[in-house]
């Protein structure tokens, strides 16, 4: 069911404590940790703890939580001190957009120059 624990999802398991992550900020509806894979110098994903695919299907749901991850990408950003630099919040959404994980989280990349448009 939306919104439930998947047990075939990582997120899931790392929002529950069951595979360790890097975690740099948690609130009762949120997880903030480390991507595996940083892509710039400050590389951190806010994930909800309920279970969605995807950004929209998130916000369509539950939208108290996607606005929760969204005021939480900003607490990572004064946390990480990347917000004069500027930063960017990314929502990959479908495979085609490079999505890999069906969970739905956001990017919060910064701390280094940004291209736009990011390709
Ligand atoms: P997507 O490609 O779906 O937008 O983003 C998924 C992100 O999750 C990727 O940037 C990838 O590096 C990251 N990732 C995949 N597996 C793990 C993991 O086990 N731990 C952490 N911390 N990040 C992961
Ligand atoms: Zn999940």
């Amino acid at each position: 069911m939306a919104g439930e624990p998947q047990s075939d999802c990582l997120f899931c398991k790392i929002a529950q404590g069951e595979v360790p992550a890097t975690i740099v900020r948690e609130t009762e509806t949120t997880v903030a940790f480390r991507d595996i894979n940083p892509q710039a110098p400050t590389h951190v994903l806010v994930i909800p703890r309920l279970h969605h695919p995807d950004a929209a299907s998130l916000a369509a749901a539950a939208p108290g939580v996607a606005a929760d991850v969204l005021r939480e990408a900003g607490e990572v950003a004064a946390q990480e001190k990347i917000q004069d630099g500027g930063y960017r919040i990314v929502f990959n959404t479908g495979t085609g957009a490079g999505q890999t994980v069906f969970h739905a989280h956001a990017h919060v990349l910064g701390g280094r120059g940004l291209n736009w448009p990011p390709g």
